[in-house]
């Protein structure tokens, strides 16, 4: 539904419109209504006619808001990518130039290296792309029964030596009870490895990381339906944290919330939009709590299988 505003600059251009269409025999025009809701409406008008006159004139009114809205993303997406291979292909270009010409071994060596650290992050980037148009195209087409302590302590022991590298500490709180949901193991391990590689590497040397399993009583939803019980995975550190004004843009492709820090990290801003899209095959969410400079906790909510 539009307001009443928009009902009313709906009504006018279908008018006008129509009487163009009556005059040329068609007539198209898209028009934009900013809402709130913004909607976007193509009205087509034509001329009916029986074969030898003129009946009358006929507008179909067409709703297009929500392909316009996913033409956007996509454009959006295509631009976000090149610009984010743009920078270490240029860097890679440069430095291979540079390294034509060098006699020095040392700093040839040196060279080398940048380019294979630039490499490196090209290959992440891609690697983070693949997983995220895998992980959004497939949904989540295992329903298997997946035992929370396993998939978790697999995903710590995948960081182990990032964490011992940053010098960051694990501590993983074994809940009491085998708690048990159901869906792709593999998705899963993925999303609460990308939730511990933010924990360490966005944590100072000497912190730790803390990882806990809980059972979360069902509760009433704003709509009263009735949710849970779910098994909640949390991971809390000791690290930089989060602005308040940037939480609700983190789960976004490629946002970042210090671009020239996430730099140093190796981060390529794709790991939490693809635990939001884990969370959501699952029937899940990811929640975050975080205050700047004293650490966050992220929490990935799945439905227990009862
Ligand atoms: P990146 O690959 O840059 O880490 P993510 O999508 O995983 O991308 O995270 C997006 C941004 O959210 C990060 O660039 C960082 O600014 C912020 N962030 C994510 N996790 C944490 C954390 N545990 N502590 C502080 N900041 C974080």
């Amino acid at each position: 539904m539009v307001s009443r505003y928009g009902d009313a600059i709906a009504a006018q251009a279908v008018t006008e419109v129509l009487a163009e269409g009556w005059s040329n025999g068609v007539a198209e025009r898209t028009i934009d209504i900013y809402g709130p809701p913004r909607r976007t409406l193509t009205i087509r008008a034509s001329v009916i006619d029986d074969g030898r006159r003129p009946l009358g004139v006929i507008a179909f009114i067409e709703d297009v808001s929500e392909r316009r809205r996913l033409e956007d993303i996509r454009r959006d997406f295509i631009a976000n990518v090149s610009h984010e291979l743009k920078t270490p292909m240029g860097a890679l270009g440069l430095l291979a130039e540079t390294l034509q010409f060098e006699r020095d071994p040392a700093v040839a060596n040196r060279l080398a290296e940048r380019i294979n650290s630039e490499a490196f992050r090209v290959n992440r980037i891609i690697e983070d792309l693949l997983d995220l148009s895998r992980i959004e195209s497939e949904g989540s087409p295992m329903r298997e029964p997946v035992p929370v302590s396993l998939i978790v302590a697999d995903a710590i022991e995948r960081i182990r030596t990032s964490a011992e590298q940053h010098a960051v500490t694990l501590e993983f709180i074994e809940p009491e009870a085998n708690y048990v949901s159901v869906g792709d193991r593999r998705q899963l391990i993925s999303a609460i490895h990308a939730l511990l590689e933010n924990a360490v590497v966005y944590s100072p040397a000497g912190g730790s990381v803390v990882i806990s399993i809980d059972r979360v009583e069902p509760t009433a939803n704003d709509e009263g339906d009735v949710v849970g019980p779910l098994v909640r995975i949390a991971i809390r550190d000791q690290g930089v944290g989060i602005p308040a004004k940037d939480l609700e843009r983190i789960f976004e492709r490629f946002y970042r919330v210090d671009p020239g820090r996430a730099r140093e990290t190796g981060g390529t801003g794709l790991g939490l939009s693809i635990v939001r899209h884990v969370a959501q095959n699952h029937g899940g969410s990811v929640v975050v709590d975080s205050r700047e400079g004293e650490g966050s906790t992220f929490a990935l909510e799945l439905p227990m299988n009862q």
